[in-house]
């Protein structure tokens, strides 16, 4: 009974505010005049069309993103202005546009990519340069080839490296760098890397789903998302660009 406590609480809570609301809404239609509902639907006018400014702000700022040249991407020169424009956009604009692409089905791994090549930016823009041993990679338990024998724990000691699948080399680039590795089987143990390492900085490979999750979770940490390649299909045999993965290795640590 007890692990069922939180979906006890929440099923209460949304009928409970929904009665409230039901009950709100018969009081003005009861009680209150024309002239009063009028006031209502002119602040709710307002309230719309700022919101509407915020997500065309939105709009504008993460699609110009996606025009930017592919290969500039390290060299950021970005105004604070535009770093909180950014910002406001992947906090505010990008969730919501994720959210209804989640709800209506809608081509969500496209949406995602741009959510996080936006995020991605966003990073790039901060200038974070960090200690090797407090940057984290986080890379998917995919990555691993399904034939192999081995079984390999969070510092890749486990591999064997014969050159099956990319952990092999990947092995070699935390050991070149001296930064830290994470290999997780979801978000769970993602999170739990994050809280035993504590890093102050994340490279993270994983598909689009958990990375969009995985970026989103972690707020206040910085975050940078590297797509894995799926030739297999999803969850199996899964690449990384590891060239890739020791640019931004370089590119983020002191
Ligand atoms: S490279 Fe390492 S992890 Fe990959 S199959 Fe070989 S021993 Fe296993």
């Amino acid at each position: 009974m007890n692990h069922n406590n939180k979906f006890i609480n929440l099923s209460f809570g949304v009928i409970l505010v929904v009665f409230l609301l039901s009950a709100l809404t018969f009081v003005f239609a009861v009680f209150l005049g024309v002239e009063t509902f009028r006031i209502i639907f002119i602040i709710l006018a307002i309230v719309l069309v700022l919101f509407v400014m915020l997500l065309f702000t939105g709009f504008t700022i993460i699609n110009r993103i996606l025009k930017k040249d592919e290969n500039s991407s390290l060299q950021q020169d970005m105004s604070p202005f535009k770093k909180t424009l950014i910002h406001i956009a992947l906090k505010v604009f990008m969730p919501f546009i994720i959210t209804i692409s989640n709800l209506f089905n809608y081509n969500k791994d496209q949406i995602r990519r741009v959510y996080i090549k936006a995020n991605n930016e966003y990073v790039l823009s901060l200038n974070i340069k960090v200690e090797p041993e407090k940057l984290l990679v986080i890379l998917p338990h995919c990555l691993q080839s399904s034939k192999c024998s081995y079984r390999i724990r969070n510092n890749l000691n486990e591999c064997h490296q014969c050159g099956l699948c990319n952990i092999s080399n990947i092995k070699d680039l935390v050991e070149k760098y001296s930064v830290n590795v994470g290999l997780a089987t979801g978000g769970t143990a993602a999170r739990k890397s994050i809280i035993d390492l504590k890093p102050e900085f994340v490279i993270a490979v994983a598909c689009e789903r958990d990375l969009t999750s995985g970026i989103m979770d972690v707020n206040r940490l910085p975050v940078y998302g590297i797509l894995n390649e799926r030739p297999n299909g999803p969850c199996k045999d899964t690449l990384v660009d590891t060239e890739q993965l020791e640019t931004m290795i370089k590119h983020f640590t002191n």
